[in-house]
């Protein structure tokens, strides 16, 4: 099989046979001949040309066999619960999520009949949140914003052997199918923001599930209700965008190492998140799991936070992450202000902890903009 640098450039190109292109043609049709067709293509039934060239692009990188593209990444994630889950059902979720997931759950699921236990990063607390009813198990690892690893193997592991079928979704964003591939682990469904990495240059928005194909048809039947679908040129937009995502995503890792460990060894931040630490509590659990640590660097500057920010002038203040260029972030403020003040302070994100998003500039430029901050 050939690497990810390559799958990124090739997989699921659409032949451009008439003119001998080598990229995919780009078709914006939403209406197609009907008559003698089974499958009908149409953007809300998830199967058109360019939805299907992405899906199967990144689907290559996960080692999945087919996935459904969505106009984001909570349409992604919220269409995969309720694909498995309904009223009276249990979902099992770690408290550790991204905030969304986190208010979706908290400010939604009542509604629709369905109940749901929230449990700590660690796998042992997953399976003792598992109920008589439970269908579906959330994860994410690292999750946002603390870097918490959760140990993939195990917690699929304990979905397993149950009277009833438990469908296991990891949230793969923080990691990006370059760094982990949790289907290998035995995960059921893989979830991505495409907003982050996979479109790495923030100028989309968009996210995707991958799978087996027993469960994608089962996804994309709840999908064609809910409709969170994407046209053909966010989809000509992020195939050009994937065929650079293993390139940019080394980068951003490497650079994200080296900034970790100018943390670890200056007074003035008092705490650093990332697993690539040798110190990190989850260094040997992610290694086990990951094949790269991720570009997402949390910390707590010893000094007032806010002020740090303002201070910097390469790394610009941003809400969301996974771009080219390094952004900074206060979760507090931004991804999970919607979760109570009491609820961060139990999961540990303090108001001055700040999540810098690593990009592809020189190391060397992002550490001089750090390093005067800081002063
Ligand atoms: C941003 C993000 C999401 C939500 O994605 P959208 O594209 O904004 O809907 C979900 N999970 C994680 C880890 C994220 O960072």
């Amino acid at each position: 099989m050939v690497k990810k640098e390559t799958q990124c450039i090739h997989s699921g190109t659409i032949e451009n046979g008439g003119t001998g292109g080598v990229t995919s043609p780009v078709f914006p049709s939403t209406a197609f001949d009907y008559l003698e067709k089974d499958d009908l293509p149409y953007p809300r039934y998830f199967n058109t040309p360019n939805q299907k060239a992405v899906v199967e692009k990144v689907c290559a990188l996960e080692g999945a066999e087919d996935g459904v593209l969505f106009a984001s990444g909570m349409a992604a994630i919220t269409t995969a619960i309720f694909a498995f889950a309904g009223s009276g059902d249990h979902v099992v979720m770690m408290d550790e999520l991204y905030g969304g997931t986190h208010a979706f759950a908290t400010d939604q699921f009542k509604k629709f009949g369905i109940e749901h236990t929230f449990a700590a990063t660690d796998s042992g607390s997953i399976a003792a949140a598992i109920r008589e009813n439970t269908k579906v198990i959330v994860l994410e690892s690292p999750a946002n914003p603390l870097l918490g690893v959760i140990d993939i193997r195990k917690a699929a592991e304990s979905a397993r052997g149950r009277k009833q079928k438990i469908i296991t979704i990891i949230d793969n964003t923080f990691a990006t199918p370059v760094n982990q591939n949790p289907l290998k682990y035995g995960i059921d469904v893989v979830v991505h923001s495409g907003t982050k990495y996979l479109g790495g240059h923030s100028d989309l928005c968009c996210g995707m599930t991958v799978t087996t194909k027993e469960y994608a048809k089962r996804i994309r039947e709840t999908a064609k209700h809910l409709g969170g679908s994407v046209n053909a040129l966010t989809c000509y937009l992020l195939e050009r965008s994937l065929k650079t995502l293993a390139i940019r995503v080394g980068r951003q890792t490497e650079n994200a190492a080296r900034i970790a460990e100018f943390f670890e060894a200056n007074r003035k931040i008092k705490k650093v998140y990332y697993p690539g630490l040798a110190c990190s509590p989850h260094h040997e659990l992610a290694k086990s799991q990951m094949e790269g640590f991720g570009a997402i660097v949390s910390f707590e500057p010893d000094a007032d936070a806010g002020r740090f920010v303002r201070a910097l002038r390469l790394i610009k203040p941003a809400v969301s992450l996974g771009g080219i260029e390094s952004t900074i972030c206060s979760p507090a403020v931004t991804s999970h202000a919607k979760m109570s003040a009491d609820e961060r302070k139990r999961i540990g994100i303090s108001d001055s902890l700040l999540r810098l998003s690593v990009g592809i500039e020189h190391s060397d430029d992002l550490l001089a903009d750090i390093e005067r901050a800081l002063k």
